[in-house]
C-alpha cells in the first residue's frame, strides 16, 4: 500500500502547488510552444494479436519545455482545452499525423480528439481540409473519441461523425469500459473499433474478475463487428490471454513504446523485409 501510495502521496501533499504551477507554465508557454517547435508527435504501433505485424499507429503529442523539460499530455491537454488552445494543438497533431501517415502506405494512423475540440463548430471542415491539404487517404485516418465527446450533445456528435464517415474517416471508441454507458454509445454511434482501457489489463493478472471483463469486452466488440484493440499490453501473459480470447490488435510497452516517425519508417521497412 505504501508503494502504491507514493504517487498519490506526492499528488496530495505537493500536488496542489504542482498543479497550479503547471497550469501557469502551460497557460503562459503552450501558445508559443507550437511556433517554437517544442511540440512533437510520436507514434505507438498497434500490432496484430500474434505481435508480428504492424496494423496501425496512434499519434501521441509530446511537449518538451525548454526550462521544465517533458510535460505530459495528461497535464497540458486539460489546460489547453480550458484556454482555447486545443484547436491549434489538435490541428497541429492531425496535420503531422497526415504528413507522416501518408508514407506509411497500408496502415491506419489514429489521432486522439479532445471533446472540446470535437465540439467546435468548424471541427468537421477543419479535419476535412487538413486531410485533403496533406493528401492523406481519409480511410487510413482513425479518430479516437472518448465517451465524453458523445455525452453532451449527442445529436451534434452523431452528425459530425456521419459527415466525417461520409468522407471515409474511421472512428475508435477510446478508453472503452471506463464510462457508464459505453453500450448505449456502441449502439447509437457508428464506431469501427473499440479500445479496451489499460486499467482492465493492469489488474488482469491478479484478479480473475478483470480477465472476465476483458473477455466480455472482446466478445461484445466482435459480436458487433468491430475491431477490438487492447491498450497497455505489458506482459507476454497478457498477450497470450488477449490472443486466446480473440482480441484483434494489441498496443503496449511489451511490443513498442511511442517512438519518432523516423523509427516507424524503420519498423515498417523491417516488417516489409521479412
Ligand atoms: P490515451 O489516448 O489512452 O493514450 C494511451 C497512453 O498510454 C499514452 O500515454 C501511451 O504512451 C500510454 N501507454 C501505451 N502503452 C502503454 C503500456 O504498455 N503501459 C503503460 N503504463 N502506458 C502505456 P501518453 O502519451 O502520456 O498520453 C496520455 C493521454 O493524453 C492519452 O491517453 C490521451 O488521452 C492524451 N493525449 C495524448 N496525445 C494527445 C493528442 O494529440 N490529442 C489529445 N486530445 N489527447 C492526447
Ligand atoms: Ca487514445
Ligand atoms: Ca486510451
Ligand atoms: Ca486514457
Amino acid at each position: 500500500a505504501k508503494r502504491e501510495g507514493r504517487n498519490r502521496y506526492s499528488f496530495f501533499e505537493v500536488g496542489m502547488d504542482e498543479t497550479l504551477r503547471m497550469r501557469k507554465i502551460v497557460e503562459e508557454d503552450l501558445r508559443h510552444a507550437l511556433q517554437r517547435d517544442e511540440v512533437k508527435v510520436v507514434y505507438q504501433p498497434q500490432f496484430s494479436a500474434d505481435g508480428r505485424k504492424i496494423l496501425g499507429v496512434e499519434a501521441l503529442v509530446r511537449w518538451t519545455h525548454p526550462v521544465h523539460g517533458a510535460i505530459s499530455p495528461a497535464d497540458f491537454i486539460p489546460v489547453a482545452e480550458q484556454r482555447g488552445l486545443i484547436g491549434p494543438l489538435g490541428e497541429y497533431v492531425l496535420r503531422r499525423a497526415c504528413q507522416d501517415g501518408r508514407r506509411w502506405k497500408n496502415i491506419t494512423v489514429a489521432v486522439n480528439v479532445s471533446p472540446v475540440q470535437f465540439r467546435q463548430k468548424d471541427f468537421v471542415s477543419t479535419v476535412a481540409r487538413i486531410v485533403q491539404e496533406e493528401e492523406m487517404d481519409p480511410a487510413r485516418v482513425e479518430l479516437e473519441l472518448t465517451e465524453g465527446v458523445l455525452v453532451d450533445d449527442a445529436d451534434a456528435a452523431e452528425n459530425a461523425m456521419m459527415e466525417l464517415r461520409a468522407l471515409g474517416l474511421r472512428f475508435a471508441l477510446d478508453d472503452f469500459g471506463t464510462g457508464y454507458s459505453s453500450l448505449i454509445y456502441l449502439r447509437r454511434f457508428a464506431f469501427d473499433k473499440i479500445k479496451i482501457d489499460r486499467s482492465f489489463l493492469e489488474s488482469m493478472e491478479t484478479t480473475g474478475e478483470s480477465a472476465i471483463l476483458v473477455h466480455s469486452c472482446v466478445h461484445l466488440g466482435r459480436a458487433l463487428g468491430l475491431t477490438v484493440t487492447a491498450e497497455g499490453v505489458e506482459t507476454a501473459e497478457q498477450q497470450r490471454f488477449l490472443q486466446a480470447v480473440g482480441c484483434h490488435q494489441l498496443q503496449g510497452f511489451l511490443f513498442c513504446k511511442p517512438v519518432s516517425p523516423e523509427k516507424i519508417d524503420e519498423l515498417l521497412g523491417l516488417v516489409a523485409d521479412e
